[in-house]
Formats: structure tokens, sequence, C-alpha cells
């Protein structure tokens, strides 16, 4: 599979006397779907608040393309690639579709109207754009308010922004949450097809959509990693299930 894109190394972090991360150490290989699955409370979040740099951790590093990333901005590591979705709260909801695509391809969310006029006059951001919202089936909704997109679709723009970044890794929390039935498969054969872009570090609660897109699966609980392995040995793991699949 090759070296890994992004790596976390004894990664640790406390909340007072609580160790929310707990020497957690895990990679994310070229092409795969790295699922971290764990309980409620588990500490999914703060671990992935840690390697995109929104937590800065007690202890350990994190390494993106070869390099420790741990001191390093949000922005700057956004800027290397690393693209963290479904921050649904940063689209525009006045805004077209094709204007959140401009914005986040600049990496101006939020900005005033000049830098979206000078998105629309760049043609190659603009193409960058069009061929994004295109990869995520949205290139007839370009120019619909984005708040008026279903809550799947609003998902999809996300990746869209994501793709126009040029992405080396992707982290995603709970990319399923307050999808019916039906957007949880859309997403999930989307997801699949993504993993080619770039790998994706997937935490989710959904386990029909994690083993049917996991290549490893790592469990997280209280803070620690107890097993990673492939759908099938996670499965099997006598430990996995008493920790978590059997409750
Ligand atoms: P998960 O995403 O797996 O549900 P979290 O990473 O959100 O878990 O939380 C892990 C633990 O850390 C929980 O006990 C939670 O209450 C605690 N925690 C998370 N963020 C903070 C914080 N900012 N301050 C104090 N405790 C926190
Ligand atoms: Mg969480």
């Amino acid at each position: 599979m090759g070296e890994a894109i992004l790596k976390t190394h004894n990664l640790t972090k406390d909340f007072g006397a609580l160790r929310a991360s707990d020497a957690v150490s895990i990679d994310l290989r070229p092409g795969e779907i790295h699922a971290i699955i764990g309980p409620n409370g588990a500490g999914k979040s703060t671990l992935i608040a840690q390697i995109c740099g929104s937590l800065t951790p007690s202890a350990g590093s994190v390494e993106f393309l070869g390099q420790d990333v741990t001191r390093k901005t949000t922005r700057a590591r956004a800027g290397m690639g690393l693209a963290r979705t479904f921050q649904i709260s940063a689209l525009a909801m006045e805004d077209s579709v094709l204007q959140n695509a401009l914005l986040g391809a600049l990496g101006a969310h939020g900005s005033p109207w000049r830098f979206w006029r000078a998105a629309m006059g760049d043609r190659d951001l603009r193409d960058r754009a069009e061929a994004a919202l295109a990869r995520v089936g949205l290139q007839d909704a370009m120019y619909q308010r984005t708040g008026a997109l279903s809550h799947g679709q609003r998902r999809q723009l996300e990746v869209a922004v994501a793709l126009t970044l040029e992405p080396r890794a992707f982290v995603m929390d709970e990319p399923m949450a307050g999808l019916g039935a039906q957007g949880s498969k859309t997403l999930t054969g989307f997801l699949d097809s993504l993993r080619e872009q770039a790998p994706i570090l997937l935490v989710e609660h959904d386990m029909d959509a994690v083993f049917a897109l996991a290549d490893r699966i790592s469990v997280l609980v209280y803070g620690k990693i107890i097993a990673t392995g492939t759908v099938d040995e996670i499965r099997r793991d006598p430990a996995v299930q008493e920790a978590y699949l059997g409750a």
C-alpha cells in the first residue's frame, strides 16, 4: 500500500484528569478507507480535532506527507491538502452552489463579494470548481441557492469544496449522521469512489457503511486503540465484541 500519507505518533490529549486520547498511533495509507469506530465519548472527535489542528495535543505528534505538522494551524494543514469535510455550517446558505465551491477553492469561506467576483473572473479556479461539482453530481444545481439543497446534497457540496483544494487525505467525522437510508446509501457509493482520489480517515457510527467501505478498522475505547484490522478481523475479535459491537 506504500508510505502512509497521514500518521499519528502516541497522540495524547488530557482534559484535566480525563485522558481523551491515550497514546494513539494510527496511519492512513494511499487508496484506503480507514474507519475509526468506538462508543460515544471514546475520543473519536478529539482525535480528529488534533489531526486537523483545532485541538493541540498534550503529547505526541501528527505527521502529514512526511512532515511533522503538530504545530501547524488548521489552515496550513488544509493548504497542504488535508481536507476535513462535512462542516456543513461552513457553507453560505444564501449563496449559490457554484459560489460556495469557488469560495472554498479560494480558501475564503464567508468572504465579501469582491472575493467572489475575483473568483468568477478566474477561469482556472472556475474550471476546478465546476469539475468538482460535476464529480459529486451537482452540475445541474450549480446556480441553485445552497440553502435549497437537501441534506445529502450539502454533504456532496462539502466534498466538492474539498476536491477543489486538491486533497491528499480526507478526514470525516460521522458523515452519515442525519441522513436517511437512501442518503446513506448514496453517500456510501460516493465515498467508495472517492478513495482513489485521496484516502479517507472515516469516523462513523453507521456500521453498515463502515463494513461496506473500510479497508481497515481501528477500534477506540476510552481514548485507546484496542484493535486495528480488516472488517473480518474486527468482526471476529472477542475484545472488540465485548467492548463495542456486542453493546
Ligand atoms: P466521541 O467523538 O468518540 O464521542 P469525544 O472526542 O467527543 O468522543 O470525547 C471524548 C471524551 O472527552 C468525552 O469524555 C468528552 O466528554 C471529553 N471531552 C471532549 N471535549 C472536551 C473538552 N473540550 N473539555 C473537556 N472534556 C472534553
Ligand atoms: Mg464525536
